[in-house]
């Protein structure tokens, strides 16, 4: 019987630079949705789009809004490019 590998080798050592905060990424499966836009900034978007949507709740969601964005700026993004690329994410900020 043969072994199907889950992964192809050396996908995981590939970066690219995020075109939201600038960093240098590893590519995850989440590249598939944005292809230049790392982890991070692809869960913000997401967000973004639900304040359009009129389903963000600044009181419940900002917190984790926020740990995306410490996480972003820890790995070495740049925060205010960020806030500047959600600003309507970040209204309140
Ligand atoms: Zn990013």
């Amino acid at each position: 019987m043969r072994t199907e590998r889950a992964f192809v080798r050396g996908k995981g050592s590939r970066t690219f630079r995020c075109r939201v905060c600038c960093r240098n990424t590893r590519i995850t499966s989440q590249i598939d949705v944005n292809p230049d836009t790392c982890g991070e900034c692809s869960n913000l978007a997401g967000q973004q789009n639900a304040v359009w949507d009129g389903c963000y709740d600044f009181t419940t969601d900002t917190p984790y809004r926020d740990k995306l964005l410490a996480k972003i700026v820890k790995l070495g993004g740049d925060g205010d490019k960020v806030k500047a690329y959600f600003a309507d994410l970040f209204s309140d900020a």
